[in-house]
This record gives structure tokens, sequence and C-alpha cells, in this order.
């Protein structure tokens, strides 16, 4: 059986141990790892507190599922009535513990109920109000390593073991180099803010120059160079840096230092 109509199935069972009507829109599993399901089903119509009656849904799915979930956001929008998010508690017991909800060594899950607007005019359009299934739910398991989809209720994540490391992230090389060029050229004009010279011309250069300016840019250089050899980079990422330093202030810089070593 293919992994989503296995899934399928078993929140067939799942949901139809909870007293309420619902009809599965979508099951999807992505890689082995990712886990999405999305379907209707109903809270009661004869109230508008909609934060409790959703908080009674997930109640009564924790109690057949065995799993405990976090409240994290209500909300309300345009197109919806009333939305509330949860997140699944994976780290045993029934006491969430908030400090530890975020543990990026663990997979996660969150379901999304959206409680759409029931009317007498939602209702004649649209055929799923008129039935009852008044809320869509999305579940979502996002696991850190590869599940055997073929094991009954691969999909939670509540029982598996957190990982040794948490996920590297992944980070293009190059994505930090144009803030840290900026970086350390801002660094550069803070330094030594009257080095900066915007007509490095050679004739009104040498009559400016004196020992002062002399040893301001000698510092300069140094700052910069050490910071260039620092960081901790590649070495075609270094080669980029020190290309990219090639802006007019530090060409000025340059210029400068050479007409000094001259004179
Ligand atoms: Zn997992």
């Amino acid at each position: 059986m293919a992994a989503e109509e296995r899934a399928k199935s078993e929140f067939n069972d799942i949901l139809s141990r909870i007293d309420r009507k619902y009809e599965i829109i979508d099951v999807k599993w992505t890689e082995d790892k990712l886990f999405e399901i999305k379907f209707r089903t109903q809270i009661q119509r004869n109230s508008e507190d909609f934060n409790a009656l959703c908080d009674e849904w997930v109640d009564v799915f924790s109690e057949v599922t065995n799993t405990v979930w976090a409240k994290k956001i209500s909300n309300t929008g345009p197109k919806i009535r009333f939305r509330k998010q949860y997140q699944c508690w994976t780290q045993g017991g029934k006491v969430v513990q908030k400090e530890l909800l975020f543990d990026a060594r663990r997979c996660k899950g969150t379901l999304d109920i959206k409680v759409l607007t029931d009317n007498p005019f939602t209702r004649r359009k649209n055929k799923h109000i008129r039935l009852g299934l008044n809320v869509v739910v999305k579940i979502n398991f996002v696991h850190l390593h590869q599940v055997d989809t073929s094991k009954r209720f691969s999909f939670f994540v509540h029982l598996c073991d957190p990982q040794p490391e948490p996920p590297k992230p992944v980070i293009q090389p190059n994505d930090r180099l144009p803030q840290l060029v900026a970086e350390m050229v801002q660094k550069g004009l803070n330094a030594s803010p009257k080095v900066v010279n915007p007509n490095p011309h050679p004739n009104e250069q040498q009559t400016h120059v004196n020992n002062e300016r002399k040893e301001q840019t000698h510092l300069f250089q140094t700052t910069l160079l050490d910071e260039l050899e620092e960081k901790p980079l590649q070495t075609t990422q270094h080669q980029l840096i020190q290309e990219n330093l090639q802006l007019p202030n530090m060409q000025q810089q340059t210029i400068q230092l050479r007409l000094m070593e001259v004179n």
C-alpha cells in the first residue's frame, strides 16, 4: 500500500473515533520525512466561542491519539471566521514546558484549525458548511530523519527520539559576503574618517601629507588586513572579499600610502 493510502486509512481510524462528521481532503508524504493531512470536520454551531470550541476538538483528538498539543496562536482574518494553531508536545508527559517546546533536535508537529464563516449565505453557497463541516484542520508532522512509512502511525512525531545534533541550517557560503564587506568598509571609515579624501589628486596629496596622517593610514590598512586574516572563510571567499574591497575609498587609501612611501 502506498504511504499516503496507508496514512489516510489510519487517519480514518482516528477520526472515526471522534464523534464528529469528517471528510479527508488530502494526505501527503514528502521524502519520507514531511507529512501533511487536511480534513474537514465540525465544531458546534450553537456557540460563538470558537476559541473554546477549537480547544475542545483538539482535546478529543489528543485523547484518541495520545498526543499533547500546546496552544500557540489564535486569530481571525477577513476570509476565515477564526483560526487557532497548536504545537505537538514531544518531550513526554502531559504537562507542556514552554521553554522546551522549541527543541531544534526534535521532530515537530503543528495543527492548524480554521473555522469557516457559517451563515445562511455561506450555507447556501458551500455544501461543506451545509453538511455541518464548518472547520478545516491541517496537521503537519516534520521529521528530522527518514521514516519507515510502512509502519503504522509512522507520521506521529511524539514518540521520536531527539537527534544527537540539531540539523545544520543550509546557508549558501557567499550569502553574508556583501554584509561582511559593508561592515569592514564602514569600520574602516569610522576608524579614520580624516584619511578619506574625495579628491586624491597626486599634487594636492603631496602638499598635505604629514607624519600624523601617515601613521593613521598605516593603522587603517593594518586593521583591515588583520580583519581579512581573521575571517574564517575559505580561500575562494577570501579572494572575493579582497576583490570587493577594491572600492573607491580603499583605492584612495592605497594611492595615498604609495605616495607617502615615495616621499
Ligand atoms: Zn521523527
